[in-house]
């Protein structure tokens, strides 16, 4: 038996080469392509512009079928979670976000992490495997089902922004990333801007410069600490490209200005980064780097050694940064459930369960 390759995740011109193998011309890519990406079908027969024959042919050589949702929640506040089941029996978790007017997919890059930060559940467990470009578009692609998107209107639509900010490190698996996000901006297709799109990074630093000249997307960096001796436990790859580094890389990033700047993500954890010193030190470090500052309250998980930071300890710390003139947002306590199910693994967002819809709540929760 041969197996079948899947559309979703071959760029265009590999498309056009597959279908060529087969003696399709080149325009029939194109609407392939725009019947997977813009439509959404997950079928060749839906495929009314290539004639039945055709369809036949393509549906014994290739794939558009989604992979498996083994668990799809609603939140109270509208937050929607899918764990996505791949042919493998791998999963990961794709949560959207709405607000006002607009809404945020976060989106996984790994099974699993091969880094270790303390404060992170995923980082306790091992990196199984990456994921292909076609896994990660597909997180998209089930978001856009479920919010019921493919033909509307794209101002009529609340997914509009994409973060990398789920399982796994994105510059660990940056070529597949890199593909994904491609397929996932073109604009004949799924069609969201690269300014839209935001990657988080704990510190790769030699892919950094890359991410902003060959993707042009938003930067996210997970900093956490401002000494490296705390870092250096919070996040151990800071061992390997230390602070300093770091930021000499942001400085450097392409992709940023003053109108597009670069979020650093600051998890407050009590007794351990979240002193008036700590914030002074922040904005010192961040100087001469088009920056701002998201404040993440921690999200606690079984087994983990932190507790999150007062309220007031988060507002004073947020007053600093503020009073420097960087923007520094608290993420809201739904946020802390997005964290929650967001780069988290299965049994942790049934920890969370009382916060979902349609599930069935632990009875410890
Ligand atoms: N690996 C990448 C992207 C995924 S993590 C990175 O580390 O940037 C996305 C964000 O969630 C990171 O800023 C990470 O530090 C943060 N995070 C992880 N565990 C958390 C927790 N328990 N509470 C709050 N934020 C957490
Ligand atoms: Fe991996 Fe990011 Fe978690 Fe660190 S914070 S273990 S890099 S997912």
């Amino acid at each position: 038996m041969t197996t079948k390759t899947h559309i979703v995740g071959l760029s265009k011109d590999e498309l056009v080469a597959k279908l060529k193998e087969l003696g399709f011309e080149s325009f029939r890519a194109k609407q392939i392509w725009h019947w997977v990406y813009s439509k959404g079908v997950t079928d060749f027969s839906q495929m009314s512009t290539i004639s039945k024959d055709s369809q036949a042919l393509l549906a014994e050589h290739f794939s558009v079928a989604r992979p498996d949702i083994a668990k799809a929640l609603t939140s109270f506040d509208g937050t929607r979670k899918w764990l996505v089941q791949y042919p493998d029996a791998n999963k990961v978790e794709t949560v959207f976000i709405p607000e006002e007017d607009r809404g945020a997919l976060c989106v996984s890059s790994q099974v699993g992490c091969t880094l270790s930060c303390t404060f992170c559940h995923t980082g306790t467990m091992p990196l199984v495997r990456n994921l292909s470009a076609g896994d990660i578009v597909h997180q998209v692609m089930i978001a856009r089902d479920g919010l019921g998107e493919w033909n509307k209107r794209r101002e009529d639509c609340l997914f509009t922004n994409i973060v990398m900010m789920g399982m796994g490190e994105p510059l660990f698996n940056y070529d597949n990333v890199a593909k994904a996000l491609n397929i996932v901006m073109d604009g004949e297709g799924i069609a969201i801007s690269k300014r839209r799109i935001t990657l988080s990074t704990s510190g790769v630093v030699p892919e950094i410069e890359r991410v902003g000249r060959d993707l042009g997307v938003n930067l996210a960096i997970s900093l956490h600490a401002v000494r490296d001796d705390l870092r250096d436990e919070l996040v151990p790859l800071n061992k390997k490209y230390p602070i300093k580094q770091l930021l000499e890389a942001c400085k450097n990033y392409p992709a940023a200005n003053n109108a597009r700047r670069i979020t650093f993500e600051y998890v407050m954890l009590k007794g351990v980064n979240d002193t008036d010193a700590d914030a002074h030190e922040l904005v010192r470090l961040l100087k001469d780097i088009h920056a701002k500052v998201n404040l993440i309250p921690w999200n606690p998980w079984p087994g983990a050694k932190y507790e999150t930071s007062s309220r007031n300890r988060i507002n004073a710390f947020a007053k600093i940064v503020n009073d420097a003139g960087y923007s520094s947002p608290v993420r809201a306590t739904r946020g802390e459930d997005i964290m929650a199910a967001c780069g988290q693994l299965k049994s942790d967002s049934e920890r969370k369960g009382k916060v979902w819809l349609g599930d069935t709540p632990p009875t410890n929760a």
